[in-house]
């Protein structure tokens, strides 16, 4: 696998262009906009086709530079579903994998640093992309965007501790000069998070850290939730109909009822599940009455989607169907509304769900 680590001195972040030699497909991780110029000669340089741009999070200290490599090279920008930016092409979760040539890198749920964050694994060579789960001898912080130290030292220790120690960690920043560290190194020496330290000392270590905020925050956060792009017309936040339900906005402008409400509502509207077969039937179970329509057939289906009744869309923790109900009211719906925290959100309040196939399939059609 080709692999560099490439640096912007502004922000301390490092980016990573990793390709297969053979097939000359090429990903990149973190990227930063003002560098767009320097990775693009590199990609270019070699004679890669870059399939993917990817963030770990959506970052405070940086624009990302994915929308300008896409511009460039077609390649799709590839975001956390809970990172809560619709304007990913490729929202990923837990178990999921990134494909170039004969390599991939598999999807790691890390939250903590902030909600949405994730990290990449290749198996060969052995290398986690941590982004700001785990640093070198540190960690991201927990104090804003949702952050929380207890989900991080979880996800830290159930997650990346579980890795091969001798798998390379590979942050999204350093700002001492180091490159890399390993799991086992950081298992056993990082002061926040390692050497058998415990949850309670993790808190008691991030509560204490009282940090300013990022110089760049205020502009790189809005900036980050829309890719790092420009707004254009096609991809510009729609204006919707807010009187139906108390609608409460995302950062990044998806329209979002509560759980709570969609369950005492279920007869007004027509409840769209936009998550792929195998999770509408997953542990997860679905909403009693809710169409089957993935995302990526959402398009098609527009056309056959009820008018007479508000639209509320859900996905598995709110990405996906935030991108529907933007993608909808585009088309002209209106009365559009994701399901904030999608699915795992219902069941965390024990609202009830029913499992099996959607109605119209039988189960002897799934062979
Ligand atoms: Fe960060």
């Amino acid at each position: 696998m080709y692999f560099r680590q490439l640096f912007d001195s502004l922000s301390s972040t490092y980016t990573y262009l990793l390709a297969d030699e053979a097939s000359r497909d090429a990903v990149i991780i973190d990227p930063v906009l003002e560098q767009h110029e320097r990775d693009a000669a590199l990609i270019s340089e070699l004679g890669f086709n870059l399939r993917y741009a990817i963030d770990t999070h959506v970052h405070a200290d940086h624009v990302t530079g994915v929308t300008a490599l896409q511009q460039r090279f077609g390649s799709k920008r590839v975001l956390g579903e809970r990172a809560g930016a619709p304007c990913a092409d490729v929202m990923v979760k837990e178990g999921d994998r990134i494909y170039f040539g004969r390599h991939s890198l598999e999807v790691l749920e890390t939250p903590g640093h902030t909600a949405g964050c994730v990290s990449y694994v290749s198996a060969e060579p052995e290398l986690v992309f941590s982004g700001d789960a785990l640093l070198i001898r540190g960690c991201g912080r927990t104090d804003f965007q949702e952050g929380s130290a207890s989900e991080l030292y979880r996800s830290v220790h159930e997650k990346l501790f579980e890795l091969p120690p001798q798998t390379l960690v590979c942050p999204a920043h350093d700002y001492k000069g180091r490159t890399m560290s390993s799991i086992g190194e950081e298992t056993e020496l990082n002061p926040r998070l390692g050497g058998g330290r415990t949850l309670a000392e993790f808190e008691a270590t991030m509560a204490a850290l009282k940090l300013d905020p990022p110089k760049r925050m205020a502009v790189a956060v809005p900036a980050n939730l829309a890719c790092g792009g420009a707004p254009d017309p096609l991809h510009s936040v729609p204006t919707f109909d807010k009187s139906w339900a108390p609608i409460v906005e995302s950062a990044a402008g998806v329209p979002q009822v509560e759980p709570g409400w969609l369950s005492q509502h279920l007869g007004a509207v027509a409840v769209i599940d936009v998550r792929d077969l195998d999770e509408y039937r997953s542990d997860l179970g679905h909403i009693a009455g809710s169409e089957l329509r993935p995302l990526a057939s959402l398009a098609i289906a527009a056309a056959s989607l009820p008018r007479d009744r508000p639209l509320v869309f859900v996905c598995r923790s709110g990405g996906r169907s935030g991108k529907a109900a933007l993608e909808l009211a585009r088309r002209g719906f209106y009365r559009v509304a994701s399901l904030a925290g999608g699915m795992r959100a219902w069941n965390q309040q024990g609202l009830s769900v029913e499992f099996g196939l959607p109605h119209g399939i039988s189960s002897e059609r799934q062979g």
